[in-house]
């Protein structure tokens, strides 16, 4: 029986906890605080594919967004998981680049319908303020939100049921090789670990994981920022994308807000307090395309930094450079991460390689 260690116990590391456990490996989730206290605790946390492109990438974060049907089906009940879909509303002189995406996506296989303002109000959301009724609107019905700190709370129970064990507020301080091939981890509290694979799945610190073998790994991490704010009514029943903000539901008398703004004011503030002025910015937005906001009040902020690749792609699999060592890094990982956590898996425990994730392999990168 093969002994994994994961390092990091946000939602890509779950899924591959769980998913390796369920197949039998001894696994170990090593996390320095707590499940989801990485960006997994800060994100939009939006599933899709019609933000991504060039092909190969939208192809496989379309195969995650399927993961994710598979595994509410798998599971029988998912009450972290929210269909309904995704609305945009199309900026003013934004149609035509928007009508060469759709019929792109369309050719891929992907559904996406046009509405107008009007009927978005009339079938869909009847808290939309709109002022022109022929504002033209897209939907992708197929895109879901998820609770992301519950998804991985599941996942981890499921893993531990599966013979897991969670270790919390420990960080990973040394990673062990002889013969060029991983034999173990130590503790900051001093614990070694013996182990036959490591897993970095330790987002925006991947790098500092990376390091600790010697090895490169080359980020360009973004942060950005989500506002929750408490509401009376239900202003929004699916994601929404605007020009001036994003709003979804956040569970029962909440919503959350996002928007590339308030991303780009954020500076090097790694934390930003319910009282700030970008909280305000995005609640004022929310208020000027929803009815219902009226009486909302800001509960929580939080800022998250995007685990990117410096290539902005995926970087999932063994490094060669080292036995037994697998990286599992990305942005849009709340889309990829049920993904991820089934083919790496896989990979881990056969060899074997989807096509999917062929063009993401972490050798991509120079290594030292
Ligand atoms: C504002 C914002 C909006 C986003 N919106 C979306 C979206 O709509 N859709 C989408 O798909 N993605 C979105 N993302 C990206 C997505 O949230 C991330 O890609 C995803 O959460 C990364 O998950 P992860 O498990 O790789 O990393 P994390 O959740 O960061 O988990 C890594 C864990 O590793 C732990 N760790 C680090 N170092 C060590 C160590 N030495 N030892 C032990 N543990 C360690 C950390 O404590 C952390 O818990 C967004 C991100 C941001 C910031």
């Amino acid at each position: 029986m093969l002994d994994v260690a994961v390092i990091g116990a946000g939602v890509v590391g779950a899924s591959l906890a769980w998913r390796l456990s369920q197949a039998g490996a001894r696994v170990k989730v090593i996390e320095r605080a707590r499940p989801a206290a990485g960006t997994s605790g800060a994100t939009f946390a939006w599933v899709n594919a019609s933000a991504k492109s060039p092909r190969d990438y939208f192809e496989l974060n379309f195969a995650g967004l399927q993961e994710y049907q598979r595994l509410v089906e798998e599971f029988g009940g998912a009450p972290w998981y929210h269909p309904g879909g995704n609305l945009v509303w199309v900026a003013e002189g934004g149609v035509p680049a928007m009508q060469r995406r759709v019929e792109e996506l369309r050719g891929w296989g992907y559904r996406a319908e046009w509405l107008t303002a009007r009927e978005v109000q009339r079938d869909l959301e009847p808290g939309l303020r709109c002022p022109d009724p022929a504002t033209q609107f897209v939907l992708y019905p197929e895109e879901v939100w998820v609770d992301v700190p519950l998804l991985v709370g599941t996942l981890l129970e499921l893993a531990r049921s599966a013979g897991a064990e969670v270790i919390e507020s420990d960080p990973v301080v040394a990673i062990t090789v002889a013969g060029g091939q991983v034999r173990g981890l130590r503790l900051a509290s001093g614990a070694p670990l013996t182990v036959d694979a490591v897993v970095n799945a330790a987002g925006p610190w991947a790098d500092q994981v990376a390091a600790l073998l010697g090895l490169p790994l080359p980020l360009a991490p973004s942060a950005g920022l989500v506002v929750r704010a408490a509401v009376s009514t239900e202003p929004i029943h699916r994601v929404l994308h605007t020009p001036v903000v994003n709003v979804r539901p956040d569970g029962p008398g909440h919503v959350l807000l996002h928007h590339r703004d308030a991303d780009a004011q954020l500076g090097d503030r790694g934390a930003v307090e319910a009282g700030d002025p970008l909280c305000r910015m995005l609640l004022e937005r929310a208020r000027e395309v929803l009815d219902g906001m009226d009486g909302a009040e800001v509960v929580g902020a939080a800022v998250g930094v995007r685990p990117i690749p410096a290539d902005g792609r995926s970087c999932i699999g063994a490094v060669p450079a080292v036995g037994g060592y697998y990286e599992a890094v990305t942005h849009s990982g709340v889309t990829l991460g049920p993904l991820i956590g089934r083919l790496l898996a896989q990979e881990i425990l056969t060899g074997e390689v989807e096509s999917i994730a062929a063009p993401f392999r972490p050798d991509r990168f120079p290594r030292g």
